[in-house]
This record gives structure tokens, C-alpha cells and sequence, in this order.
């Protein structure tokens, strides 16, 4: 069985000059320097964390993948790994020291600025990631599937658990916990496997979501059906 990796803290710089233009602030005025001081606090707090492993698929069934002994049932994960032996089961947090900090309720535009910096600290963690698999690992290009994302029946979310047990002790390693309705804790948390794969491929390509502002890639019908169990 191979070892879970982790990574904590993974090295991250803010990018205020962003965030500032995200949250519609003018630089200069005291909304944008509030921003800044929040910016300041969670540099001085922030430790987004990775966990990983890499493993082989040992088995492929119609609709099932066993990796480690652990096996996932998924049909559009089936397809997607047609041609990976080797994938990379991962969680990558913000991490809980950010939920240490809490805005009370009246101050509901400060706790939605510090979710925003939660959320780019996230994709930071994320990002780093996958250099080091691309760097230390020779992943080339790559995908994720995370158990939830997409269409509710794509890859279940129930299928946290195994993604869960197959790393090993998530919540020692870097503090990210399950509910019994399978969300993780911190909810800046991402979970997943990343695989190489030639084709472009994102889960929005299966989800019919309508409005939704994180849509990496339009909605694909063809492959949406294809996909189904
Ligand atoms: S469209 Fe939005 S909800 Fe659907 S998978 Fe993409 S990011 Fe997630």
C-alpha cells in the first residue's frame, strides 16, 4: 500500500491587486484598505495543506475502478481512466487555521471577503499540487474527478468515503474532516483523483448547472449521455 503524502504548509502569496478587483473596490478607499489588513491577517494565518498518494489501478470493471484495493463505482470515471494505470487520489484545503477567524454576522461583507481569500487559497493549494505531480512525478496532462462535482449521479458523493479511506487519515494529515452527508471540513476542501488523460476534459462538461460562475466548460450532452449508469 502506498503512503499518503503531504504537503503542509504549502508556500502561497495573495494576490491583493486581484482580490481587490474581484470584490469591485476601489484602490485606496477604506473598503479596499480593509481588504488589505484582511489580505495581511490571513498571510499571517493561512497553512493550505495537500495529502496524496500515487497509485495503480488494479482493476477496471463495467462500471468500477479498484485502486488499492478500494474500489469506486463510476461509470464516467470507468471511461475517463480507460487509458490510466496510474492516478493520484488527493485532498487539497485552504486549511482550518482560516476558520479560526470568524466575522460576526453583522459583518457579513468582511466574512464574505475572507471566504473569497479562503477560496484563493484553495485554488493556490490546488495549483500547487498539481506542479509538484507534474514536477517530481512526470504527471503530463492531466484531469480531475472529484465524488459530487458534475451531475448528482456521475460520481455520486457518497463516494467520498472509499476516496476517503484510500488515502488513509485525511483529518490527522491535514485537518480535513467528512460529514455524515459525506461534505468536507474545512468547505474550502477539494477532493478528487487526477489522472493523465490526452483529451481536454472537465466535470462541467457533465453537469447541466445553469448559471454557475466557477463553469470551467460548457455542458456537453454527447458525453453526458455516454456517461450515464
Ligand atoms: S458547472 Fe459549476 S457546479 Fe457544475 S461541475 Fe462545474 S463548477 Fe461544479
Amino acid at each position: 500500500m502506498d503512503t499518503m503524502i503531504v504537503i503542509d504548509p504549502i508556500p502561497f502569496a495573495l494576490d491583493a491587486a486581484s482580490l481587490t478587483e474581484r470584490m469591485c473596490l476601489t484602490p485606496g478607499t477604506e473598503d479596499a484598505r480593509e481588504l488589505e489588513e484582511m489580505i495581511g491577517e490571513a498571510t499571517q494565518t493561512a497553512k493550505p495543506k495537500a495529502a496524496f498518494k500515487e497509485c495503480f489501478v488494479e482493476q477496471k470493471g463495467k462500471d468500477t475502478v479498484t485502486v488499492d484495493g478500494v474500489t469506486f463505482t463510476s461509470l464516467a470515471l470507468r471511461k475517463h481512466l480507460q487509458a490510466a494505470e496510474r492516478v493520484f487520489p488527493f485532498v487539497v484545503t485552504c486549511g482550518r487555521e482560516m476558520d479560526r477567524v470568524v466575522y460576526a454576522k453583522e459583518d457579513f461583507l468582511k466574512a464574505y471577503w475572507w471566504e473569497e481569500i479562503k477560496s484563493d487559497l484553495l485554488k493556490i493549494a490546488s495549483d500547487h499540487l498539481t506542479s509538484v505531480l507534474t514536477l517530481k512525478f512526470g504527471l503530463g496532462k492531466s484531469a480531475t474527478m472529484s465524488p459530487g462535482s458534475g451531475d448528482i449521479d456521475i460520481w455520486p458523493i457518497e463516494q467520498q468515503q472509499p476516496l476517503f479511506s484510500l488515502l488513509g487519515d485525511v483529518d490527522d494529515a491535514v485537518g480535513v474532516q467528512l460529514s455524515d452527508s459525506f461534505l468536507m471540513s474545512p468547505i474550502k476542501s477539494l477532493s478528487g483523483i487526477r489522472f493523465a488523460t490526452e483529451i481536454d476534459f472537465s466535470t462541467c462538461q457533465l453537469c447541466r448547472r445553469n448559471n454557475c460562475p466557477s463553469r470551467s466548460a460548457p455542458f456537453d450532452p454527447a458525453l453526458w449521455e455516454d456517461c450515464q449508469p
